[in-house]
């Protein structure tokens, strides 16, 4: 705005200035120097008004002081040009002149220490060395020869050193000006260097004035002329606002400021010198005193030189030091604008420093962030640790950690400082890490850890609502036999979809986790809604009831579900899921394909089945175990053809325990092998012992249990044959049963194991046929006699489906030569249905249950006496009452 004043104002300058030189000396003395001077007080108070710089009052003093310099023209032109008079020393226009020193001095020194923030001792004494060096200058040249002056008196001898005196002080406060800090603008540059013309003015004007030779309308007055043009330029120049703008001091010495205090320091030999050249006494005291003061302040200068550049070294190594960490630290001001950061805050942000230098720091912050800074910045919070989120050029956000120490008391920082660390890839890190190790790799749910640490959530905030939480425990019936038939991958592959189809089941409120292998977890978070647990449970069972299809084949899943519910009064996470892992036993137990409540009875039962597992070896060698017999029938003609062998532990404190108490124990303790060895001993011995006692033909068989563990290994064919031995029992007289699963799931170990057994002449029937994977092929590979229909499909052959599946059963056993039993005949109807399937074996609780020796002795020796017994026409065999003969 205005710019051009400025410049305008010179050229007016300089064209008044060629009218005082060309005019005559007295109109131009009269007129031009007045317009001149009112011309430079005018420039001054119009640059303050159109400038508007902070400090008015500083440039209202240099207007007041250069209008009493005017005045004070005015004032002798007027006495010497008008009046013809001369003046008189001193005179009132003293009065006018001197004031102006103070004025001028004042403004500048406003000027000076607004423009320099902190202390600035280097520059003091840069201003004492050139003054000290113009003092005696000036000492010499004119205050000395004033002093020593015999013409004169007192009162103009004074007056006459205030001027010198008045001059060295505006010189030092301009020297302070020039040497101390701040913006150098084209002001600044006006601004001083027109006070040097001035003061040369002055001087040449005393001195010639001492030895009586000035010359009016000379090139002297081209001096002030200088002084006032180029201060009323420099009020007008805009870039007069910048010389009240505090900047710091520059630490270093330039190479002219070198060159100037060095000539400065040289000013008394010179002195003394040209004065003994001209034949003078010397002033050797003064030079004395200058020499001696200009030699200390130069000592000193120099000390602080050789200070700044070792504090400059090691702030050089501190900020490469700084720089290189990674850490960013930004300075920034009591206004939030960023005053001071290191090289590695550019790198962290990917912005300039001319980007960040003065930028607001909160613009960077997120908004939340932002808003906290300048609570910070309120508060007088001095030390405290931050996380931040601040933009990176390339528009991302990153995580920052970041400790705020307030130093804005500190006279060297001035501000608050921020150590930034870059946290984002760190936070990541942590957040994929907490993700891997809470979470099931294979189907992405949660895993068992987590599972736990939400039931333990759930549980206590259940503790506000008082609302119980339930636990769904969810195991795949026969998973191991997806992954031996068709493959781990395969396996795999059923698990995460089986994992996506609960996932399904899960609503609000209900969360998904893989416990392991193939059990999964359901936590439901309020265990009365959405029709409580079991209905999530019959949830959980018809999401899986459609087929899986995998690898192209379709598999059917289904899953024992245990379910446990609890409170937090009542229960801990680890106990809700040992109770639901319980009940997920027991209904595997059941039968499995079902779910099962949790019942604190079960605990008994779990307590008790672990007794059961240390107390059964005990078991069998004190002779607790006995051998129950069930009768096998001929569907032709109703005889008992044979019997399976079943294992009851009659245990000295439970009572009579079934195999279902502690078979599984024993196949898991690897007790099973002393268990099927002994019964299979006894059972042997008792046979052999009807035989020999005619209580059974010839062609009667035993059937014994053989239990998969056992089959494995090796040693039971020996097994076999010494039992055959012992009991000198013929081979055709046994047959071992078994289970289908087990012929799968270690093929050729089986296999020659039963080749093996096959060789000596017993016979090997399949237990539980049907509800396995073995398919046709499998079948045909087992030297195999007899094949056991499972009771699961005995219990439907009374349907249509039911009966065409039998039927195709027996087909199968018929198609590869072996013969059939049916096993597990209840009711008459499913006997009567059978027998028109052709079936050629029954056993059954219809028939008989497991009897003890004694009592199935009586059915052995009395078995044609039922044939024809009411009941059932069609049938040709009886139903015989055990009960009825053991009474
Ligand atoms: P399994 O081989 O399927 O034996 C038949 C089971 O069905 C026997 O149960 C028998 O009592 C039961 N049963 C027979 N007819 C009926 C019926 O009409 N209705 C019902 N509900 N059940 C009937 P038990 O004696 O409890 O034996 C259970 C299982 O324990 C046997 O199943 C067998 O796998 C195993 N086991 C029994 N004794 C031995 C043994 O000495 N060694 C081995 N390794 N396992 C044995
Ligand atoms: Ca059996």
């Amino acid at each position: 705005m205005m710019a051009w004043l400025w410049r305008l104002y010179l050229v007016l300058g300089i064209a008044l200035t060629a009218a005082y030189y060309l005019l005559p000396s007295e109109s131009a003395g009269l007129f031009v120097w007045s317009i001149i001077g009112w011309s430079s007080v005018i420039a001054i108070i119009v640059g303050i008004a159109v400038n508007r710089p902070d400090l008015r009052v500083a440039w209202y003093l240099l207007a007041a002081g250069v209008a009493m310099q005017v005045i004070g023209d005015n004032l002798y032109n007027y006495r010497t040009i008008v009046q013809h008079l001369d003046v008189a020393n001193p005179s009132y226009i003293d009065l006018a002149y001197l004031p102006m020193y103070p004025l001028v001095i004042g403004g500048v020194a406003l000027l000076v220490r607004r423009r320099t923030s902190g202390r600035d001792r280097s520059s003091l004494i840069d201003v004492g060395i050139i003054t000290a060096s113009l003092g005696l200058l000036t000492w010499v040249l004119l205050i000395g020869p004033y002093i020593h002056s015999m013409h004169i008196g007192a009162p103009e001898r004074l007056i006459s050193i205030a001027y010198p005196i008045g001059d060295i002080a505006l010189v030092a406060t301009a020297t302070r000006l020039a040497v101390g800090g701040g913006r150098r603008t084209t002001a600044f540059w006006l601004l001083t260097a027109s006070i040097i013309p001035m003061v040369g003015a002055d001087t040449l004007y005393s001195y010639l004035s001492l030895v009586g030779v000035y010359p009016e309308h000379s090139f002297i007055e081209a001096g002030w002329i200088a002084f006032y043009i180029g201060w009323g330029a420099a009020a007008l120049h805009p870039s007069m606002r910048a010389l009240s703008t505090p900047t710091p001091s520059s630490a270093r010495i330039s190479t002219v400021r070198l060159l100037v205090l060095g000539s400065a320091a040289l000013v008394p030999p010179a002195v003394l010198f040209t004065q003994g050249a001209l034949g003078q006494a010397p002033d050797t005291i003064s030079i004395a005193l200058a020499g001696t003061v200009l030699l200390v302040l130069v000592l000193i200068r120099t000390a602080r030189v050789a200070q700044h550049a070792a504090a400059e070294r090691s702030e050089a190594r501190f900020r490469t030091l700084i720089d290189k960490t990674s850490d960013a630290i930004v300075v920034i001001d009591g206004k939030g604008r960023i005053r001071y950061h290191t090289s590695s805050t550019e790198r962290m942000l990917g912005r300039s420093a001319s980007e960040l230098e003065g930028t607001s720091l909160s613009e960077l912050l997120a908004e939340d962030d932002a808003r906290r800074l300048v609570v910070l910045l309120t508060s007088d919070t001095v030390s405290t640790t931050l996380g931040w989120r601040i933009q990176h050029a390339d528009g991302r956000w990153r995580e920052v950690e970041v400790t705020a120490d307030d130093l804005r008391a500190a006279s060297d920082v001035g501000g608050i400082v921020f150590t930034m660390r870059d946290v984002t890839d760190r936070n990541r890190f942590d957040l994929e890490f907490r993700r891997q190790t809470l979470h099931d790799s294979l189907t992405g749910l949660a895993n068992r850890k987590q599972f736990i640490v939400r039931v333990a959530q759930t549980l206590t905030s259940g503790k506000r609502s008082d609302r119980p939480v339930a636990v769904l425990f969810v195991n795949l019936d026969d998973f191991k036999m997806v992954n031996d038939s068709l493959g781990h991958a395969a396996g795999d592959t059923l698990l995460i979809a089986v994992a996506a189809r609960l996932t399904t089941v899960a609503r609000s409120g209900c969360r998904v986790a893989r416990l392991g292998g193939d059990e999964f977890g359901l936590l439901l978070e309020n265990g009365h809604a959405d029709g409580g647990p079991k209905l999530a449970a019959v949830r959980v069972q018809a999401a899986l009831q459609p087929p899986f299809l995998v690898t192209g084949k379709q598999i059917s899943v289904r899953a024992s579900i245990g379910i446990a519910v609890g409170s937090p009064w009542t229960h801990s996470a680890d106990n809700l899921l040992r109770d639901a892992n319980l009940a997920m036993s027991f209904a595997k137990q059941m039968g499995k394909d079902r779910f099962e409540l949790f019942l604190p009875a079960m605990h008994e039962k779990a307590t008790r089945r672990l007794d059961v597992a240390a107390e059964l070896l005990g078991g069998i060698e004190r002779n607790e175990l006995t051998v129950h017999y069930q009768p096998i029938i001929d569907v032709s003609n109703g005889h008992i053809v044979g019997a399976e062998a079943l294992a009851r532990w009659q245990h000295p404190t439970l009572g009579l325990l079934l195999p279902k108490d502690f078979i599984p124990i024993a196949e898991t303790t690897g007790l099973i092998g002393a268990l099927d060895r002994w019964v299979l001993n006894e059972a042997c011995r008792q046979t052999n012992e009807w035989k020999n006692a005619d209580v059974v033909d010839e062609s009667f068989h035993v059937n014994v249990n053989l239990s998969a563990v056992h089959l494995r290994d090796p040693s039971v064919v020996e097994t076999v044959n010494a039992a055959l031995n012992a009991s000198g029992l013929d081979a055709q007289a046994l047959v071992l049963e078994v289970n289908e699963s087990a012929l799968i799931e270690d093929h050729d170990s089986s296999r020659a194991s039963l080749d093996s057994i096959k060789e000596v002449g017993v016979r090997v029937a399949v237990d539980n046929f049907g509800i396995g994977y073995s398919s046709f092929a499998h079948l045909i590979k087992f030297p195999i006699d007899f094949i056991k229909i499972s009771k699961s499909f005995i219990d439907h052959v009374n349907t249509t489906e039911g009966a065409t599946m039998v039927r195709a059963l027996v087909d199968l056993a018929h198609s590869l030569g072996h013969n059939a039993i049916a096993e597990g005949v209840e009711h008459l109807d499913q006997a009567r249905a059978i027998e028109l399937l052709d079936c050629d074996f029954v056993q059954g609780n219809l028939f008989a249950e497991a009897l003890s020796p004694s009592d199935i002795a009586v059915l052995l020796v009395n078995q044609f006496v039922a044939i024809g017994s009411a009941g059932s026409p069609q049938l040709r065999w009886p139903q015989p009452d055990p009960y009825a003969q053991r009474a």
